[in-house]
């Protein structure tokens, strides 16, 4: 028997790799709730040093930088839970998610972000699926499927198999969905004190300013959370193609 949510969610992303993470960031810090169901098993996992991912000039640990994903994602707050999604169901007001271990949630958005799983997707109808030996949902080049409020982001929607590219596409996903929801936003901009204003200009929404004392405060922060992600070697082992597993 499944257990509904009594909260119903804005935003359900399913997938928490670096497509979904980056589309859940966008959409939280602009105050739709945002929920991310992900299984744990992204691709970035079997990458053995992320050598071109914009910002890290001598690479970055594949599982280091989804862990700093998912704590950007919780920081914007966004609900993370480890699940696995079987089944997505339209509703009259949007849809219906059901997990593995029985949680059944409300939706307005979902953003599918599995890289090549479809099969919880086989219910709704009107989302295209692309079948190229490994499965793809039919986006336009925003990210939006066939069905109202539902989108697909990142190598699900046929994007290039790289991270960087991923993320990007996740990101431009979620700032689709606050602009078809109507939400007052411009740009997800902090900029500095005055900016904006000292040019006789409102300050645009989704825009921030901050003063001096507020940038190296945030800078400082910035500074202790870097050093205690970097001070050691990450702990998880090095995966493999499962094929190659004992
Ligand atoms: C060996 C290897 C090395 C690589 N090296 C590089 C590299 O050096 N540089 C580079 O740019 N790219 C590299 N890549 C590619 C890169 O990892 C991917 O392109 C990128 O991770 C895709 O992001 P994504 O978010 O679309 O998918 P993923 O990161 O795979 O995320 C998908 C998530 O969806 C979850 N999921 C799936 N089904 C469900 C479900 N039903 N319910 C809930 N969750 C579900 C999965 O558990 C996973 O966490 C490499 C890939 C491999 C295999």
């Amino acid at each position: 028997m499944s257990t509904e949510s009594t909260i119903p969610q804005d935003v359900t992303v399913i997938g928490g790799g670096v497509a979904g993470l980056s589309a859940a960031v966008f959409t939280a810090r602009h105050g739709l709730d945002t929920l991310v169901v992900d299984a744990g098993e992204s691709i970035l996992q079997r990458n053995a040093h992320l050598e071109n991912f914009p910002g890290f000039p001598a690479g970055v640990n594949g599982q280091q930088l989804l862990d700093l994903l998912e704590e950007q994602a919780a920081e914007a707050g966004c609900e993370q839970v480890t699940a696995t999604v079987t089944t997505v169901e339209e509703t009259e007001n949007g849809f219906a998610v059901e997990t593995d271990d029985g949680a059944r949630y409300r939706t307005e958005y979902v953003v599918a972000a599995t890289k090549n799983t479809v099969g919880y997707l086989e219910d709704v109808d009107g989302v295209g699926v692309i079948d190229r030996g490994k499965a793809y949902v039919d986006t336009d080049e925003r990210g939006r499927t066939g069905v109202d409020g539902l989108y697909a982001a990142g190598r699900l929607a046929e994007k290039p198999h790289q991270a960087a590219v991923c993320a990007g596409h996740g990101a431009e996903v979620g700032v689709t969905i606050l602009e078809d929801d109507d939400r007052p936003f411009y740009h997800d901009w902090v900029a500095p004190e005055g900016y904006f204003t000292d040019r006789g200009r409102d300050l645009p929404p989704g825009c921030a300013e901050i003063d001096e004392t507020g940038r190296t405060d945030r800078e400082a922060r910035s500074l202790d959370v870097m050093r205690s992600r970097f001070t050691e070697p990450h702990p998880d082992e090095q995966e493999t193609h499962p094929s190659l597993r004992e």
